[in-house]
């Protein structure tokens, strides 16, 4: 997600420094097509605009790769966040009326029914701390390696917001919109927190997904994975997408989209702008211009299609698998800002992921520190590194004066879970601007060659996987052949002194 604050980078100062230009990597690596036994979702879905409803059926197959036995699995149930009475809040006060223009506005799934794929009910629980939870009991223990189908119905409501999930003036956004298997890890066991209004609070697996939507033929759609085919009969269009190997599946419908497209080798990138937009063409250069630089840096996109879709929604931007949201709210200087490090999340989030609730530093401050050098890359866009690093530094800074100040103390860890960030600023400024603030040292200290090999090792050696802050330290301390873990754990548990 991108989140604005007090950041306006059209406000750094054009520099003079020149910066020195990358060591050029010969050979740009590509995830393997192999990944083991992993989920798969198929969903047919109608969307009624009338009543603003979705109903669905999903199955799911479901694969126990733990070594413990399940006797049940669970699912996350997020639009319960937006239910009446939710004790969570999907978004801080100070974001209330950006995202509910209207007012405030509910939403909900309703789980109809629970069959196994032959048709038998089975039992499901609707629980978690906030009836964010669907508990599916089965009927028989499911043993490591072993897998299980079932068959969820479910019938939900978008609230009007802009959110995530929710319909606003010019899109509809159908995201975290169906039941999603939690992760499960050995000794810690099935992860069902709720929702929270700091940060993105999702952690998922990779998982194949076949899609089928009925739509109003008005809509334009935009989605996760790739479109294969469409059928129209007379007011309703039919599409079936499939994705393969990703984290999540999203869907944005709007009746004034209009695409423009540009092409890297095998990877289609989409720009869905509002009809009238003067910059279609424009921007879908840019967004292939971002998947070319992260592709030269990191390794490649190994997905065919990426779909960069203007939305209304509360914050700069969101990122899901083969699409990212940027708000219409964001303004034209920051607009392609928000999109570099939108796209960044493809890498560090869609083929890379985390724990976004436990470790949300390591996607969003690699997904920052990677929009800055994006703009290092190109310099033509006028961003410059060392300007934008002086800023984070003082933004930072800033911040941590401001709460001693305020509340005589400051706490500057990192890594922590979304509930345990006090503020909406607090959570913003140790995970995006220290998380910059940590790689750049890291850069400093490493060395250019180095550093930018250990990102290409995070990449290579995590992708389709999730990674937490003890394998990432492992990673650039094996990549780099130096024990990083002290100074690492000294800025993500706040003893670094940053002067
Ligand atoms: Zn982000």
């Amino acid at each position: 997600m991108k989140n604005f604050l007090k950041k306006h980078w059209s406000k750094i100062l054009i520099g003079t420094v020149i910066l020195a230009l990358f060591v050029a990597i010969p050979f740009i690596f590509k995830p393997s097509e192999e990944v083991g036994a992993i989920n798969s979702y198929k969903m047919t879905l109608d969307y009624n605009d009338e009543n603003k409803t979705i109903s669905c059926q999903e199955e799911v197959l479901y694969y126990n790769n733990s070594s413990n036995a399940f006797s049940s699995i669970f699912f996350h149930l997020y639009p319960n966040a937006f239910r009446e009475g939710a004790t969570v809040k999907v978004v801080s006060s100070n974001n209330f009326k950006q995202a509910f223009p209207n007012g405030e506005s509910y939403g909900h799934i309703e789980i109809t029914s629970v069959t196994e794929r032959k048709g038998d009910q089975l039992e499901f629980k609707i629980g978690g701390e906030d009836e964010n939870i669907l508990e599916i009991v089965l009927p028989e223990p499911l043993y490591p390696d072993e897998s299980v189908t079932v068959v969820i119905s479910f019938s939900s409501i978008l609230p009007n917001a802009n959110h995530r999930y929710g319909y606003g003036e010019n899109t509809i956004n159908i995201g975290n919109f169906y039941p999603i298997a939690c992760v499960y890890e050995d000794g810690k066991g099935f992860f069902t927190k709720p929702y929270h209004s700091n940060g993105d609070p999702f952690y998922s697996e990779v998982a194949n997904y076949e899609v089928e939507l009925t739509v109003p033929s008005k809509f334009v759609v935009a989605s996760s994975g790739t479109r294969q085919t469409s059928s129209q009969d007379d007011s309703n269009v039919t599409y079936n997408f499939s994705g393969e190997k990703i984290r999540d599946f999203c869907l944005v419908l709007s009746e004034k989209f209009e695409v423009a497209s540009c092409t890297l080798g095998s990877v289609t990138v989409n720009y869905y702008g509002y009809s009238g937009d003067e910059n279609l063409q424009e921007k879908a250069d840019f967004a292939g211009k971002c998947v070319e630089t992260y592709n030269k840096l990191f390794g490649a996109y190994p997905y065919s299609c990426l779909n960069v879709v203007k939305a209304n929604f509360v914050h700069g931007g969101m990122e899901y698998p083969n699409l990212v949201l940027i708000s219409d709210s964001v303004s034209n200087e920051d607009y392609n800002y928000v999109i570099a490090h939108e796209i960044a999340h493809q890498w560090w989030y869609g083929v890379v992921g985390t724990n976004q609730y436990e470790h949300a530093w390591i996607d969003e401050g690699l997904a920052e520190y990677s929009t800055y050098l994006f703009f290092q890359e190109n310099p033509e866009y006028g961003l410059r590194y060392n300007n934008m690093i002086s800023n984070a530094l003082s933004n930072y800074k800033f911040f941590v004066q401001v709460y001693e100040r305020v509340n005589g103390q400051v706490d500057t860890s990192m890594d922590r879970p979304l509930d345990q960030f006090a503020t909406e600023p607090e959570y913003v400024q140790l995970t995006y601007t220290k998380g910059v603030l940590l790689f750049d040292n890291l850069r400093e200290t490493l060395g250019e060659k180095k550093f930018m090999k250990a990102l290409c090792d995070l990449y290579k050696e995590y992708a389709y996987k999730n990674i937490n802050s003890a394998e990432l330290i492992a990673t650039f301390s094996s990549s780099t052949g130096r024990n990083l873990e002290n100074l690492i754990k000294s800025w993500i548990n706040g003893t670094v002194v940053i002067a």
